[in-house]
């Protein structure tokens, strides 16, 4: 289990626990603020993420101190968390109601307002948090490629999300002021900041999932197909056995690789079962 388990999930995947998308938490004034900055001014994440562009050159030591003060941080503030489809179906269960908004990070990067966020509320219409965003006046949540924040019905959701992965798309949970989970987000390197940080530049924002994946190799044909999907480099190809191998130490456990699968050769493993990757998070 990883550390968010252990702290707000009481043994169990925090993420699946509906006392941390409750209504309760998105009173708390710190939070509410906290969201309406975030949403507010995309510029400063990006300002925020060309300054650990610098830290790539900055001294070893410096960047060692410098990289776990920032994750320790955002560990508090605003975090992301891979979750594999069947327990965001699972979440989907258990929430009220859905919103979907403009991704900010696609807003930043290449300048257009494609529609992969989730919000996700124990209230209707997106509860207090969609009331926090829709009162925010920035472009790229009202411009125009969107109509503004969006209710949406999880069957329609659940179908969205579907098309996502087979896309090749990551499936992540965010905290907004740890505990609360407000949104599930479907991230893409090219375009999704925290990943950026997180494998680009080495500063931990984005955790991996609790699972691992395994190649079954009498399964295999070696058709590479998983290869290509995969947005962490986990996947190489043994010429000698001809078939995909998955390096657990780099795999964040998206189940990407196991949806484009011809064969049925991938499945996910609890990690905690795979002793070399059983502490990387
Ligand atoms: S997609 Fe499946 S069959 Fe193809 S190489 Fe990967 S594991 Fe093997
Ligand atoms: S190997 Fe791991 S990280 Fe790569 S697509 Fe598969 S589950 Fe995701």
């Amino acid at each position: 289990m990883c550390e968010f388990c252990h702290k707000h999930g009481e043994g169990k995947k925090w993420y699946l626990q509906a006392k941390n998308y409750s209504e309760d938490l998105m009173s708390d004034l710190r939070r509410r603020k906290f969201i309406k900055e975030f949403f507010e001014s995309p510029e400063s994440l990006d300002r925020d993420i060309k300054k650990l562009g610098k830290l790539d050159y900055a001294p070893g030591f410096v960047k060692r101190v410098l990289t776990k003060r920032i994750s320790n941080k955002m560990k508090k503030i605003h975090f992301g968390q891979v979750v594999p489809i069947e327990e965001v179906e699972q979440i989907f269960d258990f929430v009220t109601s859905v919103v979907r908004l403009a991704c900010m990070c696609r807003h930043l990067t290449v300048g257009s307002e494609q529609r992969y966020c989730y919000g996700v509320s124990m209230a209707p219409n997106g509860g207090q948090l969609a009331q926090v965003i829709r009162d925010i006046n920035a472009s790229y949540l009202t411009g125009p490629n969107t109509a503004g924040l969006e209710s949406i019905s999880k069957d329609e959701t659940i179908t969205k999300f579907r098309e996502y992965e087979s896309d090749g798309l990551c499936h992540t949970v965010w905290a907004f002021v740890t505990p609360f989970i407000g949104g599930i987000c479907n991230c893409d390197q090219s375009d999704c900041l925290a990943m950026r940080a997180t494998v680009t530049h080495g500063v931990p924002v984005m955790f991996r999932a609790e699972y691992v994946s395994i190649v079954n190799p009498d399964l295999c044909s070696g058709c590479r197909e998983c290869m290509r999907v995969c947005q962490f480099g986990a996947i190489g190809y043994s010429a000698a056995q001809e078939k995909a191998v998955i390096d657990p130490r780099r795999c964040y456990g998206c189940g990407i690789c196991r949806s484009v699968c011809p064969n049925e050769a991938i499945s996910l493993e609890d990690r905690s079962t795979v002793r070399i990757a059983a502490n990387i998070w």
